[in-house]
């Protein structure tokens, strides 16, 4: 982005909105967004997670972008330390039953939460209904206690009939539970599944005892006896992160704050990578195509710049920066979160849009939107804790703004690439959303 975006949205705002101004717009440049994507998910980033400190990677990049910008500190050093309990997964990983190898990730997937395992071990097979019939559960146990201890049981939930809904739900409530809690006190527990669950760092915040694994039901052989495992795992109950501030002043002390955040998934092991590109390193990047636009183009009002850490690990990041403020809060005009900004084919999507302190700049969004047809589709939504705006939302007026479309990799997975993803809307949608910093 250029600096004559303001003049160009000050223009479209004054001649009541002109249509040339999607030609003028479309001019604008992505060079500098797509150079920080392609940086933000290099391999040496490490997926931005906790995993090789690659969330600490991400934060001296931003900072010394900044700094080379001419953004100013915020806070001393741009960062806000802080710390909290997160799992890591370094080092390889491998999974053999019998004498089949089964692929990471795309056949099965291990959290980071799970306890470290390596070597062979039996497994003890247990049948899905046991699980919900006490009776047939003491039975298992007294029957196969002596060898549990050093096994590691499977169940193939995709074999489970239930007779009604009440029995499905009580069944999928006792298979959560095994995240959390081992009725077997085996080695660890290998669940059988039809589509694997989501990737994501959080699911616990303390250190388990013992290991779990999630696998695709049909890659299983069929009568399995011998797992071989590799994976190693790590609690940290007090992990150094830090959130990154700087600040453009403006005309009036009175703001508008940018925020981001660069954590992402990191690794499972050394050999899968999620990158984020979409999630978020799209977001992070636009935020510092803002901030080079703010410094030359001197801002009405003061344009703040917050990259969190932590949101993936359950918006760690930014609950700390709402307990601990580091600018003031009556001073805030208006927050814009940004989270997940590659492709919108399909338009833009806003959360806390109908709050009574956000809903004018929505509007104004709109209007501006419904003259010049940047977007295919503004959507509204209600207020959800699914992103750093959340805790902010209950002290500033704040929105969170994504892309809608399918113009990226994937969610929570590998293929979230630079390369998957689509700037094609970029310059329009970066311009939209300046225009409420104007
Ligand atoms: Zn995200």
């Amino acid at each position: 982005m250029k600096k004559t975006i303001k003049t160009v949205l000050s223009i479209a705002l004054v001649v009541n909105f002109q249509l040339s101004i999607i030609r003028t717009v479309a001019a604008q440049d992505t060079s500098y967004m797509r150079y920080n994507l392609r940086s933000l998910t290099s391999e040496r980033m490490k997926g931005r997670g906790y995993s090789f400190r690659g969330d600490s990677i991400a934060a001296e990049y931003i900072r010394v972008e900044l700094k080379r910008l001419g953004v100013e500190p915020l806070v001393e050093g741009y960062y806000q330390p802080y710390t909290f309990s997160v799992h890591s997964m370094e080092g390889p990983v491998s999974m053999m039953v019998d004498k089949k190898r089964l692929e990471p990730y795309t056949q099965y997937r291990i959290p980071s939460w799970s306890k470290s395992s390596w070597g062979d071990y039996p497994i003890v097979k247990v049948p899905c209904e046991t699980l919900i019939d006490a009776a047939k559960m003491k039975k298992f146990l007294n029957k196969n206690n002596s060898r549990l201890d050093d096994a590691f049981v499977y169940i193939d939930r995709t074999t489970f009939k239930a007779d009604n809904d009440e029995e499905q739900k009580k069944y999928d409530a006792i298979m959560y539970l095994l995240s959390s809690r081992n009725p077997f006190n085996s080695k660890g527990i290998i669940v059988g599944v039809k589509e694997l669950s989501t990737y994501s760092p959080a699911g616990s915040d303390k250190e388990h005892s013992y290991a779990y694994i999630e696998v695709l039901a049909s890659e299983m052989p069929r009568k399995a006896k011998k797992l071989n495992c590799n994976f190693f795992t790590q609690f940290h109950p007090r992990y150094q992160t830090q959130n990154i501030y700087g600040y453009v002043q403006g005309e009036v002390d009175t703001m508008i704050v940018y925020s981001a955040h660069y954590d992402h998934l990191g690794t499972m092991g050394d050999s899968i990578v999620f990158y984020g590109a979409h999630d978020n390193g799209s977001g992070v990047a636009t935020l510092l195509d803002i901030a080079r636009d703010a410094v030359t183009s001197k801002p009405h009002y003061t344009t703040v710049f917050c990259f969190f850490s932590g949101e993936e690990a359950g918006l760690k990041g930014s609950k700390y920066a709402v307990d601990h403020p580091v600018f003031d809060f009556s001073k805030v005009r208006l927050m814009i979160n940004i989270d997940m900004f590659c492709g919108g084919d399909e338009g833009l999507m806003i959360f806390n849009a109908n709050d009574p302190k956000t809903t004018e700049f929505v509007q104004r969004l709109e209007q501006i939107n419904k003259a010049l047809q940047i977007v295919p589709e503004i959507r509204r939504r209600d207020n959800r804790a699914n992103s750093d705006h959340w805790f902010f939302s209950q002290k500033v007026p704040a929105i969170f703004i994504l892309t809608m479309g399918q113009r990226y990799g994937g969610y929570h997975d590998p293929k979230d690439t630079c390369d998957r993803c689509g700037l094609e809307n970029y310059i329009n949608y970066v311009t939209l959303i300046s225009a409420l910093g104007l």
